[in-house]
C-alpha cells in the first residue's frame, strides 16, 4: 500500500527525540511505512535519515569528528541553540519562517 509522505510523520518521531514522548507503536508504524510513500527515493532516504537522527547537522558532525575540534555547534540560522535535527526541523525560528 502506497501512502503520502508528510513532514508530520517525521515530526512525530522527532518529538520523541526531544523528550516529549511518542507512543512506541506510532513510531514503529512510521518506520515501517516510510519506504511505501510515493516520493522520490532521495526524499524518502532523507526522511529515513532524519527519523534516525543521521542528518548532517552541526551536532552530528561534531560527534563524528568532522567539525574541527572546538568548533561551535550552535545553529547557524538563529545562533540560539545547538544545531540538532529536532532544533532545525521543529524549533528553529529561522526555519519556521522559510
Ligand atoms: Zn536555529
Amino acid at each position: 500500500m502506497m501512502g503520502v509522505l508528510r513532514l508530520s510523520h517525521c515530526t512525530t518521531s522527532l518529538k520523541g527525540c526531544g523528550g516529549e514522548g511518542v507512543h512506541p507503536e506510532e513510531e514503529r508504524r512510521v518506520f515501517c511505512q516510510i519506504w511505501k510513500f510515493e516520493a522520490p527515493s532521495k526524499v524518502v532516504a532523507f526522511f529515513w535519515e532524519l527519523l534516525l537522527d543521521r542528518t548532517l547537522n552541526r551536532l552530528n558532525l561534531a560527534i563524528r569528528n568532522i567539525l574541527p575540534l572546538g568548533e561551535c555547534i550552535i545553529c547557524v540560522c538563529c545562533e540560539r541553540e545547538s544545531e540538532t535535527s529536532t532544533h532545525l526541523f521543529l524549533h528553529c525560528d529561522m526555519a519556521k519562517n522559510t
